[in-house]
């Protein structure tokens, strides 16, 4: 999931904006002030940033600074619609420009863009609620990170990528195992049962008769 810091210290805005893109599926986290936002920065990882201008403590464009080394992109969002304002931001790496008052289909619709444009060299997919990062080898569902195994990774990560199609074992494990399939199916069978236990995965990673496994996503 998409994890999205707000830094704008009118709350009311800021509730706004966070209400906003949590019912479009992002994770949102407030901070109120200009330190703490780098403080946040930091500390965590984000996947954008959505940057008031006018903050206590370092404003805007001093935060741009602050964080453009570490390429995490980011929107101003300002009550300052002044060209000089807009050109500054975007000089200092800004993706992109919203100014206040906005409503959230703009808001929304230029979240995605910059995303989008950000996920081309990223390795992620996304399937039947759960988003593994082939990079850090994480798998995470909801909020929480599950812990996999080796092949438990590599055997989700194969599903997802076939999702839809009925899999022979056979296929899995000379894919999953990179090994000769010798017609046991224990191995197979067995980390299926483990994953569908540890994703939830009992109704959607389905069995297909005489054939394998499908995941339906
Ligand atoms: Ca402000």
């Amino acid at each position: 999931m998409m994890k999205i810091l707000v830094v704008e210290d009118e709350k009311a805005i800021s509730d706004f904006i966070c209400a906003g893109l949590k019912s479009e599926g992002y994770m949102c986290e407030q901070v109120f002030d200009g330190l703490a936002a780098c403080d946040k920065i930091d500390k965590n990882t984000y996947d954008l940033i959505l940057l008031d201008v006018m903050l206590p403590g370092a404003d805007g464009f001093e935060i741009m600074e602050y964080i453009r080394p570490s390429g995490v992109p980011a929107i101003f969002i300002t009550a300052k619609a002044q060209v000089s304002d807009r050109v500054k931001g975007l000089k200092l790496g800004a993706d992109d420009y919203l100014v206040k008052p906005f409503d959230l289909t703009e808001l929304v619709t230029r979240v995605e863009v910059v995303l989008r444009r950000y996920q081309k060299g990223k390795s992620e997919i996304t399937k039947a609620g759960v988003t593994v990062n082939l990079d850090k080898r994480t798998c995470i569902k909801g909020e929480s990170e599950i812990p996999l195994t080796v092949k438990e990774f590599d055997l989700c990560v194969f599903f997802m990528k076939n999702a839809g199609a009925a899999l022979y074992r056979e296929t899995i494990y000379e894919r999953v195992w990179q090994g000769e399939y010798t017609g046991d199916s224990r191995t197979v069978d067995l980390h299926v049962m483990r994953l569908r236990k540890k994703l939830g995965w009992e109704d959607t990673l389905v069995t297909v008769s005489r054939i394998g496994y499908r995941l339906n996503a």
